[in-house]
């Protein structure tokens, strides 16, 4: 499962050098050149970071930080925040709005690219990993295992992607649509039904050592991963 990045910034130029260097980086870029095709891009696929530029036309970018730390579908996303030289006194805005981070401009690639890695690490430390343990809970993706209680847990290679997907992103909110988008891939057409499907064998193969009633349905809204029951 690759790492997505949203890139909102108005400027050609920049958006298509960042887009380019953190593609070749190994990550897939999702690119908006405004908050409104931002939004578009969002409800459609849910990004692992967000590079917002500051200074958007229309809604300034910090104005939809502010908006995107307030909904629940998207506040733990993490924001780097791209601003002009200098401007303290956006920094500080930008850290108030709940950014997680800022880069000033020009930048440099490598600025960029450990920029993005520290945040990751920071937000979403399971990402990078081999193995993630929630509770218990072993997920080997090396060998494409899972443990529980020393027992190997059988599940097929979509549940194991899932299982991956939600224990990289534990305790959040993910509609069917998002689900698809994530696990399966974008640009897939699959009823969005199938989730639930995928959902009931999860479970069943978690079922043996109790670990399916953290596989949580979210009425009205989705599915969600949590420890908390
Ligand atoms: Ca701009």
């Amino acid at each position: 499962m690759s790492i997505k990045i949203l890139m909102v910034e108005d400027e050609a130029a920049i958006r298509e050098m960042v887009c380019f260097t953190i593609t070749q980086a190994g990550y897939q870029v999702l690119e908006a050149e405004s908050v409104a095709a931002a939004r578009v891009a969002i409800a459609d696929s849910l990004p692992d970071l967000i590079l917002l530029d500051w200074m958007l036309p229309g809604v300034s970018g910090i104005e939809y930080a502010r908006t995107l730390k307030k909904d629940e579908m998207t506040k733990h996303i993490p924001i780097i925040m791209l601003t002009a030289r200098g401007d303290e006194f956006d920094k500080i805005r930008g850290f108030e709005v709940g950014a997680d981070d800022y880069i000033t401009k020009p930048f440099s690639v490598k600025e960029l690219q450990a920029r993005i890695k520290a945040v990751l690490r920071r937000t979403a430390p399971a990402l990078d990993e081999e193995i993630i343990d929630v509770d218990g809970l072993r997920l080997d993706m090396s060998s494409h295992r899972v443990m529980a209680n020393g027992n190997s847990l059988e599940m097929g290679p979509t549940e194991f992607r899932m299982l991956h997907f939600f224990m990289s992103h534990v305790e959040r909110v993910f509609s069917r649509g998002q689900l698809l988008d994530r696990v399966w891939g974008g640009n897939v057409y699959i009823d969005e039904r199938t989730v639930d499907v995928h959902i009931r064998r999860l479970r069943k193969a978690l079922e043996p050592e109790k670990y399916d009633r953290y596989v949580q349905t979210v009425r009205g809204a989705g599915y969600r991963f949590s420890t908390r029951l």
